[in-house]
């Protein structure tokens, strides 16, 4: 089954055939609707289920046809617990970028590299991949603003709460405009999940793949 009946403009089909994305997988077709009407969503996926293109699609295709903000700060966050994932989940925006007409740019920040080079990197981000612990530090630098922020993503957080970043990830929330869409994503659902997106989803769907 291709992807356009689930709501996914047409540009973004030679991309989706060259990276030999024939059909969409169970949780893209579940989720990319949903986060295309605006809905807050509760993933419950694991790594390999295609989750990764499942937020990035309906993201980028929002994003498309909205106007750049003035001051150019970051439109979607995407919280993450390792530099590996902020480069794997940069690498699929990266990917379907130049589909789309308008300049979008997405950059990965996270620890154990040189924060100046990233707080240069940081003029003009639409999308911003980051681990916590670096967000906050690039804040507190004045490298980067929370408040234009639509839609936020936490990947992968069962072990963003596992890797004990959950006392950073509620100090960025507080950052952020209450006004916003969220996504979370998790392998597992327990009752430190569920507490979590008590806390950052408002009736949301949610999905157990
Ligand atoms: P993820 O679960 O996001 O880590 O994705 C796992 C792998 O599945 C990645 O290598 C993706 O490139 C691939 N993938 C994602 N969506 C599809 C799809 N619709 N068809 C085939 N492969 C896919």
């Amino acid at each position: 089954m291709p992807f356009s009946p689930f709501g996914l403009a047409s540009y973004f089909s030679k991309a989706l055939a060259a990276a030999g994305y024939t059909e969409p997988t169970a949780i893209q077709r579940a989720a990319i609707p949903m986060i295309l009407q605006g809905a807050d969503v509760l993933g419950i996926a694991k790594t390999g289920s295609g989750k990764t293109a499942a937020f990035v699609l309906p993201i980028l295709q929002g994003l498309q046809g909205a106007p750049l903000s003035r001051h150019r700060q970051p439109r979607v966050l995407v919280l993450v617990p390792t530099r590996e994932l902020a480069d794997q989940v940069s690498q699929v925006f990266q990917s379907f970028i130049p589909c789309l007409s308008a300049g979008i740019s997405c950059r990965a920040v996270y620890g154990g590299v040189s924060m100046n080079t990233q707080m240069q990197a940081l003029g003009r981000v639409d999308v911003l991949v980051a681990t916590p612990g670096r967000l906050l530090d690039l804040i507190d630098k004045n490298a980067v603003r929370l408040s234009e922020v639509q839609t936020l993503v936490l990947d992968e957080a069962d072990k963003l709460l596992n890797l004990g970043f959950e006392e950073e990830v509620n100090r960025l929330l507080r950052l952020l405009p209450r006004q916003r869409q969220s996504l979370l994503f998790s392998a597992t659902l327990n009752d430190d999940i569920s507490q979590m997106q008590g806390l950052i989803l408002k009736q949301p769907k949610i999905l157990q793949i």
